[in-house]
């Protein structure tokens, strides 16, 4: 293998910089041209194409969104898109191809493997969490702390006011956002899509709370379980009190990575590169137990989640919180 491909596909994660500063100089290192392709998937059918140096990725580190710029392609998902992807990869001398997204980008690298002689690996670039080969993803625990930071605030002004504060955070099919931030900022509840919720229950332990001398109610709601407006509108009608919502949005996907994420994604890179050059193809890369750890992808992808840590976290976070 003489030429390698790095692109970010779907959507952003801080740390992603620092995975493309770890593929291109392990792979320079290693006496390889390595190539950035920007805008994911489309770029590639595009031949937006450049080679990368060690000085193309210097002060990138600390930098959240990525280099790369990153975007959804409908077209690569056909198999013409990805002939077209092919040719260009060909045109390029691309013989190894990193993807640094989540698992819809790493389904798409797999396909590409399937059907043209190209070799892929995925690295974990998503701030969800939501791959369950991997204990972290990159960008999560940034996420988490962007969070915590935005919880700690709202904090004061709950106290302040003596009122509930429902703060809606990311993750559709994956609570952990809400579940890690939740227990590190001491949150009183935690609303997630694997563990199920009550709202006669959760009005209760406001109730009980506001007896007990509580002085704020810190609710933290995954968004795949609906909306912050909603329910602070439904706690205030049932407690009578007062009750306000906060959807943190797009703040979570960016920022400075923290120092897990940018030695996560240094790791992975680096790894990543390994895999290719020991003539490894349709792999992904992960950390289990804290070991750098690789699969392929669609047994990775198949996957599930290990409960039993995440159903004692919670339970954990129901204890401290109340
Ligand atoms: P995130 O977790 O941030 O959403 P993701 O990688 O899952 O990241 P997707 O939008 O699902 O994000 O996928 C990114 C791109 O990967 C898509 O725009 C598409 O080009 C390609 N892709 C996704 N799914 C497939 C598929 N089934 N077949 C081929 N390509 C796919």
């Amino acid at each position: 293998m003489r030429t390698i491909g790095v692109l970010t596909s779907g959507g952003d994660a801080p740390g992603m910089n620092a995975a493309i500063r770890a593929v291109v100089r392990t792979g320079i290192a290693n006496g390889l041209r390595v190539m950035g392709i920007q805008r994911g998937y489309s770029g590639l059918m595009n031949g937006e194409i450049f080679e990368m140096t060690r000085s193309s990725v210097s002060d990138i580190i600390q930098r959240g969104g990525t280099i790369l710029k990153s975007a959804r392609s409908a077209e690569f998902r056909t198999p013409e898109g990805r002939k077209k992807a092919y040719n260009v990869l060909k045109v390029f001398g691309i013989e190894g191809l990193v993807v640094i997204g989540g698992d819809g980008s790493f389904t798409g690298a797999k396909l590409l493997s399937d059907e043209w002689d190209i070799k892929t690996v995925g690295i974990p670039g998503t701030i969800d969490n939501d791959l369950a080969y991997t204990d972290y993803t990159i960008g999560f625990d940034t996420a988490v702390n962007t969070v915590l930071d935005a919880i700690n605030k709202l904090r004061d002004t709950s106290t302040s006011h003596e009122r509930v504060s429902v703060v809606e955070v990311m993750g559709r099919h994956c609570g952990d956002i809400a579940l890690y931030a939740g227990l590190a900022g001491g949150a009183e509840s935690i609303i997630i899509p694997e563990e199920d919720y009550n709202f006669d229950e959760l009005c209760k332990t406001i109730i009980e709370g506001k007896v007990k001398g509580k002085l704020h109610n810190l609710i933290l709601l995954a968004e795949g379980i609906g909306g912050a407006e909603e329910l602070a509108k439904k706690i205030e009608e049932v407690t009578g009190i007062e009750s306000r919502a906060t959807v943190l949005g797009h703040i979570q996907r960016g920022g400075s990575p923290t120092a897990f994420d940018r030695i996560l994604a240094s790791r992975l890179g680096a790894r990543a590169v390994e895999l290719l050059l020991e003539g490894k193809s349709k792999r992904v890369v992960g950390i289990r137990d804290n070991k750098i750890v690789d699969y392929d992808i669609t047994e990775a992808l198949q996957m599930e989640k290990r409960r039993d840590d995440h159903k004692k976290l919670y339970e954990l976070s129901k204890i401290l919180g109340y």
